[in-house]
């Protein structure tokens, strides 16, 4: 491929570059069946396998197998989940820490459905760091936590210790990091980001947390229903589903989340040492909240901004502006983006403290 960008998109975003070679294939003949991936039916038993193998995958790769939990792939985007997590389990209170744009969104939607308590924010300070050290009631349905908070670039380090149902907002840093999953009741990620092209969601499930609200639910919004029918209660979105198994395989492949997770050390470390140590940047999250996934940094002095663009661009560098409500840039560095390509920013950042 000619001219390959280093691409620090937030998502939809890098994807393994044997993945996009092998998705490409499988949409003119997948499996040698002289079909294409996205003209068979997905009731066909080379469908039905490739769904499996990627709920499977998922299970397996977040230590999940034989603990009572289900994987499905959904529609919708991780915004839908921030009303199907509250219509399946809201009854009367829920509990949500509010980290960013996206959990006040999930709040947001929430209130359709029940009391909501929100157990601490850091919206006033535009969001920089994760709050501590809150008070739990113990009388909530669930609590609901943002994992990584994409556009402030902040990670929950340490998630609280619960006597409540965890429910978790993993869109942006799922399978990107080693930790205990079965602290969690539920977890939903779009799969924009570590795991597929946009189109599906994924949501694992803890199936003795589901059927205790007594509003209705209608089919399409329902776990249940989607659990009973294997993740196939209606056309399934094959491709993103399809493409999404493969990165699983990738990430299997190359010594699964413990190996991934050295690699996303190693990146973080490398740019967020340069911010620290260049006079021309500053780093937007508190240090010890800094996200693996999304470093977001600022100029400290504006009038370098045009240069700056134009070296990174020369560079060959993709998706770097930060979000509007942040400002100056974001490097994000999902698990397909390699340690070289890091460098590369980095040393753009490096040989502007050179040229200013
Ligand atoms: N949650 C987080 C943490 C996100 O980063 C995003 C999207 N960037 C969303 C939710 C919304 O996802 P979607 O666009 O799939 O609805």
């Amino acid at each position: 491929i000619p001219m390959k960008k280093h691409n620090f998109s937030a998502g939809p975003c890098i994807l393994p570059q044997e993945v996009f070679k092998e998705a490409s294939e499988a949409i003119l003949d997948f499996n040698n069946s002289g079909l294409s991936i996205i003209e068979i039916s997905h009731r066909s038993k080379d469908f039905v396998d490739v769904m499996e193998e990627a709920r499977h995958l998922v299970l397996e790769l977040l230590g999940l197998e034989g603990k009572g939990y289900k994987a499905l792939f959904l529609q919708g985007g991780a915004s839908m989940q921030f009303l199907m997590t509250a219509y399946n389990l809201l009854e009367t209170k829920a509990g949500y820490l509010n980290t960013g744009s996206w959990s006040d969104k999930a709040i947001k939607e929430a209130k359709l459905f029940g009391e909501v308590v929100e157990v601490a924010s850091s919206k006033d300070a535009n969001y920089n760091f994760i709050p501590k050290g809150y008070d739990i009631p113990k009388d909530l349905d669930y609590l609901h936590l943002t994992s990584n908070n994409t556009i402030f670039g902040t990670q929950i380090k340490d998630f609280p210790e619960v006597s409540v149902p965890l429910v978790c907002d993993m869109s942006s840093d799922i399978f990107s990091r080693t930790m205990d999953f079965s602290k969690f009741d539920l977890i939903y990620a779009g799969a924009q980001k570590n795991m597929g092209p946009s189109g599906t969601t994924l949501v694992v499930v803890k199936e003795d947390l589901l059927g205790k609200v007594s509003r209705k639910i209608p089919s399409m919004l329902d776990y249940q229903v989607h659990i009973s029918k294997a993740s196939m209660f209606n056309t399934p979105p094959v491709f993103a589903v399809y493409t999404s198994m493969l990165t699983l395989r990738w990430l299997k492949n190359n010594g699964g989340i413990a190996a991934i997770e050295e690699l996303n050390e190693k990146k973080a470390n490398l740019i967020y040492s340069e911010i620290d140590v260049n006079p021309l940047f500053n780093g937007f999250a508190e240090k010890e909240d800094r996200s693996m996934m999304n470093a977001t940094f600022t100029l400290a002095n504006g009038d370098l901004k045009e240069t700056f663009d134009a070296m990174w661009k020369e560079a060959g560098i993709n998706g770097v502006n930060g979000h509007r409500s942040v400002g100056g840039y974001r490097a994000s560095m999902y698990n397909a983006m390699t340690l070289d390509s890091v460098a590369v920013l980095v040393d753009v950042m490096g040989d502007l403290e050179r040229k200013a």
